[in-house]
């Protein structure tokens, strides 16, 4: 009857702790606004998982930058564009002279770019945006800068590049 009474008790106790622990993981992790996609597209969703094998330095700035996003301005990060296609670079830049003479290519075409976009920032969190990318992932990129929100292709959005130099 005793170890009854002790396996009822342990239990109560045990779930008394789970409890707890759920408790605790929720005051450090205050139900943030998960990483969005451009119209929920799923193309977007996939190549956000392919992402964290193709470029997990860049799926992990992604990660932290909506961390960012959600403490400092309760927002969350959503995502316009990963990979490009060489046709779709072609078409992206069907009027650009630039684009007619030299052929370039674009950091997305090798999974080492992300548009975010903007339009659900104030011009003050773009700024502060920028700054904390380009200051937080600077060392160790190939690239010489990280963010830069500007006007290019489909309209105003941040460009984010980033790979391992
Ligand atoms: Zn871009």
């Amino acid at each position: 009857m005793k170890a009854f009474i002790n396996l009822i008790l342990s239990l109560f106790s045990k779930e008394r702790k789970v409890d707890k622990v759920l408790l605790e993981s929720r005051k450090e992790d205050p139900q943030i606004l998960p990483i969005s996609y451009k119209e929920l597209n799923p193309r977007l969703q996939s190549e956000h998982s392919d992402l964290e094998i193709k470029n997990k330095e860049l799926y992990d700035i992604l990660d932290a930058l909506n961390a960012y996003t959600n403490k400092m301005f309760k927002k969350n990060v959503i995502i316009t564009m990963i990979y490009r296609t060489q046709a779709e670079q072609a078409y992206l830049y069907r009027n650009s002279k630039k684009y007619a003479k030299k052929k370039f290519k674009s950091p997305h075409q090798f999974w080492q770019g992300i548009d975010i976009r903007s339009g659900t920032f104030k011009q003050s969190e773009i700024k502060q945006i920028a700054a904390w990318l380009n200051r937080k992932y600077k060392k160790g990129n190939y690239y010489d800068w990280v963010a830069k929100c500007h006007n290019v292709g489909s309209g105003k959005h941040f460009h984010i590049q980033y790979v391992k130099a």
